[in-house]
């Protein structure tokens, strides 16, 4: 049985988390902490790689709150928050995968779901197409 990656309900509250149903009725529900903390974007990345915490940051407040939140095409969700950081994008495959993985863990980041660059749709349309 595979995991689905695709979300059929999304529930933002802005100060305690980020609740995701998937359409295998799986309910995840990521705290705001962990996910600021996990932020998928190329400076947060860069960051953790040097061993360094992505937040919260030296003399900053530690609290931490979703000041918006939009889908990012049909891919994931793209985070804004109240510390004013807002380029991370939350793909669903990665956060259904730190999920399964328990959020203890570090979650892992796939590159080619992260940066919108990288996504090329007419790649994923062929796929679906070459299923027939
Ligand atoms: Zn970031």
């Amino acid at each position: 049985m595979t995991a689905s990656t695709t979300p059929s309900d999304i529930d933002v509250d802005r100060n305690r988390a980020v609740t995701i149903t998937f359409e295998d009725g799986v309910v995840c529900e990521f705290p705001v902490r962990e996910l600021r903390a996990a932020c998928p974007c190329a400076t947060c990345r860069g960051m953790r790689e040097r061993g360094r915490d992505v937040w919260p940051a030296p003399g900053a407040p530690d609290t931490i709150s979703v000041g918006g939140a939009h889908l990012s095409g049909a891919w994931g969700l793209s985070i804004e928050w109240s510390d004013g950081h807002s380029t991370g994008i939350y793909a669903w495959a990665v956060l259904r995968r730190w999920w399964d993985a328990g959020l203890h863990q570090p979650m892992l980041i796939d590159p080619m779901l992260n940066d919108p660059v990288l996504v090329d749709p007419s790649t994923e349309s062929s796929h679906a197409e070459s299923s027939d």
